[in-house]
């Protein structure tokens, strides 16, 4: 059983790591690659940096500091957190149980631009299978994503009674499993419906695609969608809802930096990671 696993290796994962670390945890950090700062060409208004940094050699330097204090470091996607007490973190490297958790997936909730989408969001347009499987039961819908949390997210629908096609919108199907469910690879022209979805059309077909469902799962499982799957509460914006203490509307699952929202800077993912990983510490404390 692991005391906590923190799912990011931005500065919110890697500051909870530190913080975890020093208060005398042996904190398991799970991470896909750069978050955010792969896209920040330069850093420069962050404590201590004499000379701006790329946005990459930031993430690399977090990541280095983490491991020299020996904490263990996972490349995977995390898929699904799921439990009541104990939490059970699924990811594409195997599952975990831990005691608690951390979210710090920075912000990120992909949106396709294709027409129909935006419109018809909560009107057949999900971003969640666990929260809405149930209401396509017996109907068809359709995953949209290209990765392991597209091929995830399918099987669960499929799992609940959804008749569920993927469709990875002209990209490669890059599953690292294969899967019986049907997948087209064609581009995605439009999602059809007016007052609910109705279909998808695909580039070349004259005919759309029945679907009473699109569940859109683009990229990783963000924490927004780990969240909701758990049951936490979003704020109004579409963040987790957190308290002064980084600690969720779930006992033992915190999140910290762009995913609770607020100022998207590095000085602030830093800080929000310092007080879940301190919150982490004392939560295991009294759990044992
Ligand atoms: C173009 C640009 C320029 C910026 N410039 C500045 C600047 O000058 N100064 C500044 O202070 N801030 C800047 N920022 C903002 C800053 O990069 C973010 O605020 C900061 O990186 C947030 O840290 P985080 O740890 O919350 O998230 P991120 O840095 O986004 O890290 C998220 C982590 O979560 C991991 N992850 C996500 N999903 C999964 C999953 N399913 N399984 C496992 N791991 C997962 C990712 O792999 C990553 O390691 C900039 C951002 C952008 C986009």
């Amino acid at each position: 059983m692991e005391q906590v696993i923190i799912m990011g290796g931005g500065p919110a994962g890697v500051s909870a790591a530190l913080y975890a670390r020093r208060g005398g945890l042996d904190p398991l950090l799970i991470h896909h690659g750069p978050g955010a700062l792969a896209k920040a060409e330069c850093i420069e208004n962050y404590y201590g940096l004499e000379r701006p940094l790329t946005g990459l050699e930031l993430y690399e330097r977090g990541l280095s500091q983490a491991k020299a204090l020996g904490i263990r470091i996972l490349e995977a996607e995390v898929l699904e957190i799921g439990g009541f007490d104990t939490f059970e973190v699924k990811t594409t490297a195997g599952d975990f149980e831990t005691v608690s958790v951390i979210l710090a997936t920075g912000s990120k909730r992909l949106t396709p631009d294709i027409k129909g989408v935006k419109e018809l969001e909560g009107r057949g347009v999900s971003y969640c299978a666990i929260c809405d499987a149930f209401f396509y039961r017996g109907k068809q819908a359709a995953v949209l994503g290209n990765a392991d949390f597209a091929l995830h997210e399918a099987e669960l629908l499929s799992q609940t009674g959804v008749g569920v096609t993927i469709l990875t919108d002209g990209k490669p199907a890059e599953f690292s499993r294969k899967t019986d469910l049907p997948v087209l690879t064609g581009k995605v022209l439009s999602v059809e419906g007016t007052e609910k979805v109705t279909g998808v059309l695909l580039e070349g077909s004259e005919e759309p695609l029945l679907a009473e469902g699109i569940f859109v799962a683009l990229g990783n499982a963000g924490s927004a969608e780990i969240a909701r799957q758990m049951g936490a509460e979003l704020n109004e914006k579409g963040n987790i809802k957190v308290d002064d203490q980084m600690s969720s509307t779930i006992p033992g699952l915190y999140a910290a930096g762009d995913c609770a929202g607020g100022l998207l800077q590095v000085a602030k993912a830093v800080h929000e990671g310092a007080v879940a990983g301190l919150s982490a510490v004392k939560y295991v404390k009294r759990k044992k």
